[in-house]
Parts: C-alpha cells; structure tokens; sequence
C-alpha cells in the first residue's frame, strides 16, 4: 500500500510481560487504530522472549511490531505511545526494567535518524536484540540497511566535543562525565554504570594525559587499547567517547595551568612532582568542554579525589562529584590499568597493599585509636614483602586528606604507595582504605 506524501511510515515495538499480555497489546493496537493521524498498515505474530536487562530476572515478554503510518511528528507519535502506556496502567516516569503492561517504542521512523531528549530512533540497542529485530523482519524491514546512530561517538576534536555536550545540554539532557586515561578495566566499567544511572547522555574522555607524567615517568608506556575501550564504553551504553590527541587537548600556545594547594602535598604531590597541576589542569578543561552536571571519579585515586574535590569548589564548575568505590581483584589487588605490568611474582606480591590496610582497618575496629600505632601495624604487614619499596604509608583526615597530628584518632584513610621492581618495567602501585570502612 502507498502512504499519502504527508505520512511517514514507521514501525513501533510492542512488548508485556505483566497481566494478560496479549490482551494489553491487543487493545493498545486496537486504540492505536482508532487515534487521528495513524493507521495500522500490518502487525506481527506475538512471540514470547526472555526478558533482557539489568536487575533481577522478570517474567518473560510477548513482543511484537507494528507497521503504521502516521502524519504524526516523531515526538507526538511518541506521547500517543506513552499515553497508551498509561492507559494500560503503567505509572510513567517509571524506574527502569520494571515489569510492565504495555511497552509501546518508536523503532522506526521513517528513514530518519533522532538524538532528543525523549526519542532516540533507531533504539542504539535495537540491532542486538532479537525481540525488536525478528518481529521487524518479519513485517519485511532489512534491518541491515537500517540507519544506524553509532554509539558510541567517537570525537577527536575538541571543538566537536564541546558542540555536541552543548547541543545535549540545549535540548534539556543531564550528562554525565567519565574522565579517564583508558584501558579500561572494570574499575572503570564501575563509574560507567554509576553514572549511566543517573544521566540522559554518558560521556567517557580516554586521553594519556602529558602534563600529569614527569620526564621520568610511563607516558610512552602507558598502555593504550582504544579498540578495546571502545568496545567496553558501548557495553556500558556510552554515548560519546572523547578521544582527543595532546594537540587537540592541548592547541598551539596553550600555556594555562591550574596551581593546587594543600590537598596535593605530600604523597603522590611529593613523589611527582606537578602530577596534581597537570591533573587539575586537564580535569578543568575536561568540565570546561563538557560541562557535565556531574562526573564521576574512583576512591582508589583518593587524593586526585581530593584535589579535585578542592578545584570543582574554589573554580565554582557548577556540578556534582560522585565518588565510587574502588573495585578489586579477588585477592584485594586494586584494578589498575598499570597492573598488566607486573610480574608474576610481583602480582603475588602486591596484595601486600591491600593486607597492610586491611590489618590497620581490622586494628581500628578492635578499639585502637593511635595514629601511629595504626601506621605501624600496616607497616610491619609491608615490611615483610620484600618485593614491595614502599614510597609512603600515610594517614590522613578522610575527605580532604589533610595530616592528622600524632595521637588520638576517630577515623581516617590510610594511604599507600609502592614499587614492584620485578617486571620488564618497575610498577609503582597506590592503594587506600577509611579506616571506619566496614570490612567486606
Ligand atoms: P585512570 O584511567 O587511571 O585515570 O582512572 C580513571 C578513573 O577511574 C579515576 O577516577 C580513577 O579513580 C578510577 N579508577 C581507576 N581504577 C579504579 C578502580 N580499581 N576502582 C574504581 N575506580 C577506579
């Protein structure tokens, strides 16, 4: 059948797994035919799929599509679809993957692509997923030939990035941000996914940062695997990754530099020299470009946490910091891009860290409250690594990491750093824990 030239034809997915499934669609189909500006050219069998998503397991779907045309825009099509959800007895706004009546989405709409801030067509996730594509093949759609919105972006430039944060932020998205140097691991999978909860639009930055490495440091040997990243940020349902060269960072005369204060002496400040300025400075311009509503950075980097924490305040970036926890191999190792590069005894070795802290933090709990006593228990836990040259072990005020005087303590974090020698390359690894954290 031809469609009148001010038709579109689009496809709508249909989907229950809560009450009498097919009933549900079947009377949403039956309302969908009767609304003025859409009709029904064609609807698929119903077949049942296991339910796909985070959270716990849910009944399984009925799912479906639908061929309509509409003189509809995309977003009112869309409210059409919401108030038949509605209708159906879902409360909307709902939290996500919650069971429910009636699913009604725009699959499809026409040949054309939509980023807004309610509609993405074609659904970034459509092409893995049988329930949508098989119901569309079988109303005839080459899903192969199908525009795609690739996700995620990938974005070189920095004038490209800051337009296309800015276009989100113009049509109403809350973004959130990712900052990292990637070869990502699930530490970085972790801030991902707390920021994916909370955000319209995910964007992770994957950039070797120069000016936080001294002359003496892994800059050229950071290691590197964008495909891989890539990969991982796209299961994490990015939506831009900003991948920028140093001079795209950093263009021709670029010369400003964020000074950091207390929160970066001592520790790392004094092992490397200008690490936290050049932190600092690229975070800023990282906000400076994206102007996220909030970013997301790890415990296990408590005292660039820190610093950080200091600069978003002191500069006024208007956001919020969301700290995660850090995430560990099983034996406690903190992950760490730079793990890779241990030797295999060194791999051994380097529980050591997270043993020294967990002695203080199960000392801690048994009522000892001495700041140096505390400090000498992990210590004597080191000591006995020889494989490990301890930079610092250090406790420090939790939050903002200032020094705690000798004496009496109610809490703290206890910081640590150390090298591991034994590998093609030494490895310097850092640790951390708050002493009140409970024990897992
Ligand atoms: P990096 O790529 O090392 O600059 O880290 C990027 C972000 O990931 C920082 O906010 C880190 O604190 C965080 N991160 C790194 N390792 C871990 C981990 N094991 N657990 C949680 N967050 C992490």
């Amino acid at each position: 059948m031809s469609t009148p030239p001010d038709e579109v034809v689009c496809y709508l997915g249909l989907g229950s797994n809560l009450g009498d499934r097919r009933a549900n669609i079947e009377a949403a189909l039956a309302r969908l035919a009767q609304t003025p500006g859409i009709r029904v050219l064609a609807v698929s069998s119903l077949q049942q799929y296991p339910f796909v998503g985070d959270g716990p397991e849910q009944d399984p779907y009925l799912n479906g599509a639908a061929r309509v045309a509409t003189s509809l825009p995309p977003n009112a099509l869309l409210a059409v679809c919401k108030a038949l959800e509605r209708a159906a007895g879902r409360t909307l706004p709902a939290p996500r993957n919650q069971p429910r009546q009636l699913d009604l989405d725009v699959l499809l709409y026409g040949g054309q692509t939509i980023d807004d801030k309610d509609l993405v067509v074609p659904h970034p996730r459509l092409f893995e997923r049988a329930f949508v594509l098989e119901p569309l093949r079988e109303l005839g759609v080459d899903t192969g030939a199908v525009p795609r919105l690739e996700l995620p972006a990938v974005l070189v430039s920095a004038d490209d990035f800051a337009a296309r944060c800015s276009r989100w932020q113009r049509s109403g998205f809350c973004v959130g941000l990712v900052p990292t140097m990637g070869a990502l691991h699930r530490g970085h999978r972790s801030l991902l996914d707390r920021a994916r909860l909370q955000c319209d639009r995910l964007v992770a930055t994957i950039f070797v940062n120069p000016l936080q490495f001294g002359p003496n440091e892994d800059l050229a040997a950071y290691p590197r695997d964008l495909e891989g990243d890539l990969r991982l940020c796209r299961e994490a349902g990015v939506d831009a990754v900003f991948a920028p060269t140093p001079a795209q960072m950093y263009p021709a005369g670029f010369c400003s530099r964020i000074a950091v204060g207390a929160a970066a002496e001592g520790m790392e400040g004094a092992v490397r020299p200008g690490h936290f300025e050049g932190v600092a400075t690229v975070v800023a311009r990282l906000f400076a470009l994206c102007r996220p509503q909030f970013a997301c950075f790890g415990q296990k980097d408590a005292q660039q946490l820190a610093v950080i924490r200091r600069m978003t305040a002191d500069l006024g970036f208007p956001l919020q910091l969301i700290e995660c926890p850090t995430v560990r191999e099983a034996d406690g190792l903190a992950l760490s891009s730079r793990n890779v590069f241990l030797s295999p005894d060194d791999r051994r070795a380097s529980t050591v860290l997270f043993r020294a802290l967990q002695a203080a933090r199960a000392a801690f709990a048994g009522g000892e409250r001495d700041r140096d006593a505390l400090l000498a228990i992990a210590a004597a836990v080191l000591a006995v690594e020889q494989r490990a040259q301890v930079d610092y072990l250090e406790l420090r005020r939790d939050g903002d990491l200032l020094p705690l005087p000798p004496g009496r303590v109610d809490g703290g974090r206890m910081l640590v750093a150390a090298r591991f020698a034994g590998g093609a390359r030494p490895v310097r690894l850092i640790d951390n824990l708050a002493l009140a954290e409970a024990a897992p």
